[in-house]
């Protein structure tokens, strides 16, 4: 499949990329590893005038450590960099697991931090050709209005797939999102929006530049269900903090991806962790109070019914590991 007609520019610094993204942010499609948008340009699923690519931007590449203990790291670095870096597998090993589960070591090699955080969402009728769509009706991805997901639903059902996200929020990092002369901070945890069409709170001139951190020695984890265990998406991922030892767990947070249109903060059963321990009877409880905290499921990549009891195990298995650290 070629690629649809565009322009391509390169930036080798963050103040003309910036300058770029205000002139012509509408038309434009950053590209940074490219591993995610260079494939969707070829399904003409984005046909953008002009594609940015950012891969030259050293500003944004770098791996700092903080007074704190904290880390700030550049949405440009390498997944592959990342995955090997010493402070980031000592202090937060969840983070370090969810960057090796992303994928092959073969697109980790060219795939980005920032180009995970704001992976598009995905869907089975229109992650597909431009020539298989035409058997389908247009929906909101391909300028229509309806979604194939649920039929009257007013919104875009399709799945935030992405796997660091997810214990980027429990460890509660920061995005530094910035346009030309301004920044501004958001929490990851209130970057992504319930609707697969805008599925994240960015806006056309902005870029992610930076996540920031802060100091964890609470014990994690990550955990990823897929078909295959290199190269597929999750059908559902978990990431989970708690802390104090043992089945003591003073401050706890869950947070399920995959399965919607943007990760799942469980919040009720991370409390009843959180107040009665992580004991097996807490656990079995917490597992009946995760289905309704999940909403409306979709039969999208895999049975509602399914993901639905994947949900309850990864909440299983992540506290039972928890517990064993
Ligand atoms: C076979 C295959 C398997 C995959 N498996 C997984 C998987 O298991 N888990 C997973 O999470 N992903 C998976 N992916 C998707 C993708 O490869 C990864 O999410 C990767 O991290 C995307 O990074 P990238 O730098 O290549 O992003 P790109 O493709 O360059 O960009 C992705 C999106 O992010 C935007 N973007 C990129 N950087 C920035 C920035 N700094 N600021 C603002 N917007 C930005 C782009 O405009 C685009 O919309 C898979 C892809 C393929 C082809």
């Amino acid at each position: 499949m070629l690629l649809p007609d565009h322009q391509y520019v390169r930036v080798d610094s963050l103040k003309d990329c910036l300058k770029s993204l205000r002139e012509n942010g509408e038309r434009t499609h950053v590209v940074a590893g490219g591993t995610d948008v260079i494939f969707n340009m070829r399904l003409r699923l984005f046909q953008p005038d002009i594609a940015l690519s950012i891969r030259r931007i050293a500003e944004i590449k770098q791996v700092e450590e903080l007074a704190d203990g904290g880390l700030r790291i550049g949405a440009g670095c390498r997944l592959v960099d990342l995955a090997e870096n010493a402070l980031i597998n000592e202090r937060y090993p969840a983070f370090a697991d969810s960057i090796r589960a992303v994928a092959s070591s073969h697109i980790r090699n060219i795939a980005t931090l920032g180009g995970n955080i704001c992976l598009k969402t995905r869907c089975w009728y229109t992650n597909n050709s431009e020539q298989w769509r035409q058997g389908v009706k247009e929906c909101f991805k391909t300028d229509g209005d309806l979604c194939h997901v649920i039929k009257s639903s007013s919104l875009c059902h399709a799945i935030n797939n992405a796997d660091t996200p997810l214990p980027l929020i429990v460890l509660g990092a920061v995005l530094t999102l910035q346009r030309e002369g301004e920044s501004r901070d958001v929490p990851i945890a209130d970057f992504y929006q319930k609707d697969g069409m805008d599925h994240t709170v960015l806006k056309a001139d902005e870029l992610v530049t930076h996540v920031t951190l802060p100091p964890c020695a609470d014990r994690t984890v990550f955990l990823k269900i897929a078909a295959r265990k290199g190269m597929d998406f999750s059908q559902a991922a978990i990431a989970a903090r708690a802390s104090g030892t043992g089945t003591k767990a003073g401050e706890v947070s869950l947070v399920l991806g995959s399965i919607s249109m943007a990760p799942i903060v469980l919040h009720e059963p991370a409390r009843l962790i959180a107040e009665q321990g992580i004991t097996d009877a807490a656990i079995e409880q917490a597992e009946e109070k995760v289905r309704a905290e999940l909403g409306e499921l979709t039969s999208l990549y895999a049975r509602a019914g399914y993901k639905a009891h994947l949900a309850k195990v990864l909440v299983r298995r992540a506290l039972k590991a928890l517990r064993e650290m």
